[in-house]
């Protein structure tokens, strides 16, 4: 069996068609080097803050729900467009919504928490040689397509979409692309000396996360503790090791 590794491309790695065409050359590589790959993306570049904008400036009181069918569409978006960059580069993909992915999470929306993760279609893209790319920060609740809605797991979520994917397929890596080159002792992008942290244990990182660390969602940190998921985070525009 082949090496399976979940990957994770923030919102600023995708921010245009430049950087999406870059994160597909990416992923080509390691798929050429032989790895199955199950990738999940973010929205792209600020899509979020402005559909939440948006709904904003039509009432102050949208309805959850539609919200976050709103929310999701951002996902959806670069979804399609990395599948598609992918296919530009001659390698098979498919995308899928992160309900299609088997995502079931409870009912709050705007913050649901993963319940369960049937991955059999995932499995079965996979086996068809196809690189998966999944809708990060989504899911849906119910079972039948009569009762499902879509629900959206918190700002930052598809952190969290990433490291439940790798617990649930047993993967043998976690990556998370980010703009940095990893976990900082401050963020690097705001503070001249801050200094890398090579290897950080889960609590300290919640440490971090909980003091304003936005490089990764509290809650992904958590469920990689849970399940001891080793995650790796690193730079979308460098190979530094992270
Ligand atoms: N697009 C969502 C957000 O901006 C989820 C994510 O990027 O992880 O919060
Ligand atoms: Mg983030």
């Amino acid at each position: 069996m082949s090496r399976l590794i979940v990957q994770k491309y923030g919102g600023s790695s995708l921010a245009d068609a430049e950087r999406i065409r870059h994160v597909a050359g990416r992923i080509a590589r390691d798929r050429r080097a032989g790895s199955d790959l199950v990738v999940v993306v973010s929205a792209m570049g600020d899509t979020t803050d402005h559909l939440t904008e948006l709904a904003a400036a039509i009432t102050d009181e949208p309805d959850p729900r539609e919200m976050d069918l709103l929310l999701a569409t951002g996902e959806h978006m670069s979804g399609t467009l990395v599948t598609m960059a992918l296919h530009a580069q001659g390698i098979e993909a498919v995308s899928l919504t992160g309900p299609q992915a088997g995502i079931r999470t409870d009912t709050a929306h705007g913050r649901a928490r993963i319940a369960n993760i049937d991955p059999a279609r995932m499995r079965r893209e996979i086996d068809r040689g196809r690189v998966v790319i999944v809708a990060g920060f989504q899911g849906s609740t119910g079972e039948g397509y009569d009762t499902a809605e879509i629900t959206t797991l918190g700002r930052g979520g598809s952190d969290t979409t990433a490291v439940a994917l790798a617990a649930r397929l047993r993967a043998d890596a976690c990556e998370i692309y980010t703009d940095v080159e990893g976990i900082f002792t401050a963020d690097p992008r705001v503070v001249q000396d801050a200094q890398l942290i090579p290897t950080i244990g889960y609590e300290e990182m919640l440490e971090l996360a909980h003091q304003g660390a936005t490089v990764m969602q509290t809650r992904a940190v958590e469920l990689g503790w849970v399940n001891d998921v080793v995650i790796r985070v690193r730079s979308t525009f460098s190979d530094h090791p992270g």
